[in-house]
Order: C-alpha cells, then sequence, then structure tokens
C-alpha cells in the first residue's frame, strides 16, 4: 500500500496569517494570469476503498462545504463491507462524490523509471484485464453509483491504456497535468495540477513556495485540479484544505466543479470545435 507519512509540510505549524496568505495567492494569481474568465476548481482524493479516520475527516469537510470531490478507489482494496461503510459515511453529501477507478490494486509493474501500474512494462492484454475486473467489482459493488472515469495509479500510464479506456467508453482520465502522451480525441483529461499530500520539497518553506508557485500556474491555465491523499493528512493538513475550500468560495473567481460535469463540458467543446 502507498506510504502514509505527512509531507514536511505539514509537519510544521501552520502560518498564523493562512487565511490571509490563501485570499493573497488567490487574488495575486488571478491578477498575474490576466484571466476574464473564471477559474474551474476540481478536487480529487486517492487511494479510496479503506474506511477509516482519515477518510471520514475528508468527508466531513467536503461535506461542511457543500464541495464536490472525486473518489478515486481501488478496486481490489473494496469488499461488500467496506463499501457498505463508505456509503454510510458519505450519506450527508449525497451528489458530492464522484466515485471512479484507480488501477486495480495499486502494484507498480515497472522494473525500471518511475511507478505505473498500467505502464508500458505490461502487454495490453493484462492492462485490458485488469481494467475490466477493476471496473466490474467497482460497478458489481456501488451499481449506478459508480462513474466510469480512470486514475492510473501514480497519475500515469501508456497509450495502450489509454487507448483501452478510450474503447471502453471511459468518460474521462485524470492523469498530472503535462502527462505524455495527450488522452486520444473523446477521453477528457482531467489534469491534476496542485498536489497537496505527496510533495517532495525537503523542508516547510520550500514547500509553501512550491504549493503557492503551483497554485498561481494552475489559476493560469484556466483549471485548477487538486489531488488528495487522505491517508497523508495530518490535523494540519486537514485543516490547510478546510482554509483552502474556504478561500476558493469567498474569493468569488472560483467555481468548485465535480468531475463528471467537468468531462462533460470538455466533450461537448472537444465535438464543437471537431464540427
Ligand atoms: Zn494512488
Amino acid at each position: 500500500m502507498p506510504a502514509t507519512t505527512p509531507s514536511a509540510l505539514w509537519r510544521a505549524p501552520l502560518p498564523p496569517d493562512l487565511d490571509a496568505r490563501l485570499a493573497r495567492w488567490l487574488a495575486d494569481g488571478l491578477a498575474a494570469a490576466g484571466a476574464p474568465r473564471r477559474v474551474a476548481v476540481f478536487c480529487r482524493a486517492d487511494d479510496v476503498g479503506v474506511p477509516g479516520r482519515s477518510f471520514e475527516r475528508l468527508v466531513e469537510i467536503f461535506e461542511r462545504h457543500r464541495a464536490p470531490l472525486g473518489l478515486a478507489v481501488v478496486p481490489a482494496w473494496l469488499t461488500a463491507a467496506r463499501w457498505a461503510k463508505l456509503e454510510t459515511l458519505t450519506r450527508g453529501g449525497a451528489g458530492l462524490w464522484c466515485w471512479h477507478q484507480h488501477g486495480w490494486r495499486h502494484c507498480n509493474h515497472e522494473t525500471a523509471g518511475k511507478k505505473q501500474e498500467f505502464g508500458p512494462a505490461r502487454p495490453p492484454a493484462r492492462l485490458a484485464a485488469d481494467l475490466r475486473r477493476g471496473r466490474e467489482r467497482l460497478e458489481a459493488l456501488m451499481g449506478p453509483t459508480f462513474f466510469p472515469a480512470f486514475t492510473p495509479p501514480w497519475n500515469r500510464c501508456s497509450a495502450e491504456a489509454l487507448a483501452l479506456l478510450q474503447h471502453s467508453g471511459y468518460r474521462a482520465v485524470s492523469r498530472s497535468a503535462g502527462s505524455r502522451p495527450p488522452a486520444p480525441p473523446g477521453l477528457p483529461e482531467l489534469a491534476v495540477n496542485l498536489d497537496l499530500h505527496t510533495r517532495r520539497e525537503p523542508t516547510a518553506e520550500s514547500a509553501w513556495q512550491g504549493l503557492r508557485d503551483d497554485l498561481q500556474a494552475a489559476i493560469a491555465t484556466g483549471r485548477c485540479g487538486i489531488m488528495i491523499h487522505h491517508r497523508r493528512m495530518n490535523a494540519a493538513a486537514a485543516a490547510f484544505l478546510d482554509a483552502l475550500l474556504t478561500a476558493l468560495a469567498a474569493h468569488g473567481g472560483f467555481d468548485l466543479v465535480a468531475m463528471p460535469e467537468l468531462a462533460e463540458s470538455d466533450r461537448r467543446s472537444h465535438n464543437g470545435r471537431a464540427r
């Protein structure tokens, strides 16, 4: 299973001026982007499937803000008993959640280079089999609550995997911004460009700068995809997420959008361009 250690950023106390700082980051980001349009923001939480305190806290934050959240579920981790518990925990936020697929069992198959479960080291038949059994398991347990979008573990997958997603009628893929190759036509790409919990900066100070730079760069693109790892969230990380959602709503220039809605609007605008 992926690591659960909080990054350096959340092991230091939060700055006392956090709310003012966030408001400034957002205002400066929009001003620098010169963006007349509004900025769409979506949130995606990974490594879902096992109920626990960190998941409860995550759900509680999004319910309080009435903010939509994509939940990337590892199919092999989910059982009927766990799903029953997750359903109960999320009942208060009906309509906010986009339950979708995160790999098969979150296992690396590459022998060199970056970790991937659906990477080039595996023949397409293996990729297809794991995609199919993952989807079948989630559909069997969740029924129509399941949304056919795919978040590959470690935010990357091969061109063959993308082609399989397209052929199997997935409605979106969600990877890191700038991932290569691009998703094929007809498969909307909901890229994440702000990582809250798996940052690699060695110190809290450098991580704050990195976080601000990434947020403002995301704003400049007109869309901010926020990646969340609740299993790595401590109290400081939870308080920050709460403050960020408050600041986004307070500013007025940001729209918190659900993943299915964003995928559908991308599909429509792509079809419009293609005509
Ligand atoms: Zn993951």
